[in-house]
């Protein structure tokens, strides 16, 4: 895309006054700029556009060599916005972008309303705690240990004492620079805005009032509680700045993968080998269960391969339910033996020559006879 001339882009003639390009551009920007224009990407390369545009045509040698050589004379071939390759100073486009509500000041955004005061609430932080089904099951202490900025003891989170006004802002807390035709006003570095100094800045801390240290904490994860639950700790954050208030400490629960137990909601999955004779014959088994314990398993007689046995209230606890816990379901897979002893393969051989003469199970009688329906 080739770029747009830049007496075009403003709208005005090629021999426009300084203060005719001025009215437009100050048009434009009022129309296009991002903060009457939320989201608007047009808007916004309209806006940059016309800022490009300005920024050359403002400046009499720029103008001028923008005159005899077109876009050429910055060494850009087309497109792009950024900073002058050549020219001079470039510019940031993010600058004007922070500094034009301030020149401009009836838009009334949220940038502007920052509060003025030294101190600031500390950041939340995110702690990933890692445990085992078995703890997610029965709840459990966990002690983390992290490092984190927190309140310095010694200024007691002040940064010092002695107050001054900031002699950069005259208390103030902003400062204001001529910048083109735009009166830019900056937030002042000296103080960060709030407008006062501390004359005895703290050893301990250089002034920001926290420092940096390792914390433990014991978490009480309850039992029940499911992956990606998260769990607060109010206050337990960052320290705030110049003794602002604390953030937060979010702990983020994962849930290790179990070697045998599947969990679903409430309820845990299992699955048993047992013996074709047991499944064949019926009989009582045991299994393991998430609390440590056993359970008895009752083994219908005739029982086939991948059915699906409940056990009431053998699942994981429900969180917040008063000792609750959810169902247990066992699949079982029956196993066909791979060694057999002398004796057992006689009997088996024995059992086989019986077995041979009718069909052991209703569902493959009928299955036989339909295979011998259809192949005649
Ligand atoms: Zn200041
Ligand atoms: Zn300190």
């Amino acid at each position: 895309m080739s770029k747009r001339d830049f007496y075009e882009v403003l709208g005005v003639s090629k021999n426009a006054t300084s203060d005719e390009i001025k009215k437009a551009y100050r048009k434009l920007a009022m129309q296009y700029h991002p903060d009457r224009n939320p989201g608007n990407k047009d808007a916004e390369t309209k806006f940059k556009e016309a800022t490009e545009a300005y920024e050359t045509l403002r400046d009499d040698q720029k103008r001028a060599a923008y005159d005899q050589y077109g876009h050429d004379a910055f060494g850009q071939g087309g497109g792009g916005f950024g900073s002058y390759g050549q020219g001079g100073q470039g510019f940031d486009f993010n600058d004007i972008f922070n500094n034009f509500s301030d020149i401009f000041g009836d838009f009334g955004n949220s940038r502007q309303s920052k509060k003025r005061s030294s101190s600031q609430r500390g950041s939340d932080v995110r702690y990933n705690l890692e445990i085992s089904l078995e703890e997610a099951f029965r709840g459990v202490n966990e002690k983390i240990t992290f490092t984190i900025p927190v309140k310095c003891e010694p200024c007691g989170g002040k940064g010092g004492d002695k107050l001054e006004n900031c002699s950069t802002c005259k208390g103030t807390g902003k400062i204001r620079a001529q910048q083109g035709f735009f009166i830019v006003e900056r937030t002042c570095g000296g103080c960060s805005g709030s407008g006062q100094i501390i004359k005895n800045p703290c050893k301990s801390c250089g002034g920001s009032g926290r420092v940096n240290k390792e914390k433990t904490l014991s978490v009480k994860i309850p039992a029940g509680v499911e992956e990606d639950n998260r769990i607060r700790l109010s206050g337990e954050g960052e320290a705030g700045i110049r003794g602002g208030q604390s953030g937060d400490l979010y702990v983020y629960i994962s849930i290790r993968r179990h070697q045998f137990f599947m969990r679903k909601g409430d309820d845990i999955y299992f699955e048993m080998p047992i013996k074709f004779t047991t499944a064949a014959l019926g009989g009582s088994i045991e299994i393991p269960t998430i609390d440590g314990s056993k359970a008895k398993l009752q083994i219908n007689e005739g029982s086939q391969n991948g059915d699906q046995l409940r056990l009431k209230s053998k699942g994981m606890s429900v969180m917040n339910s008063g000792g609750r816990r959810g169902d247990m379901y066992v699949k079982i897979n029956i196993e066909t033996p791979v060694k057999l002893s002398s004796e057992e393969r006689e009997l088996l051989t024995k059992l086989d020559k019986i077995m041979q003469s009718k069909a052991s199970n209703p569902k493959s009688e009928s299955f036989f006879k339909k295979v011998s329906d259809f192949f005649g």
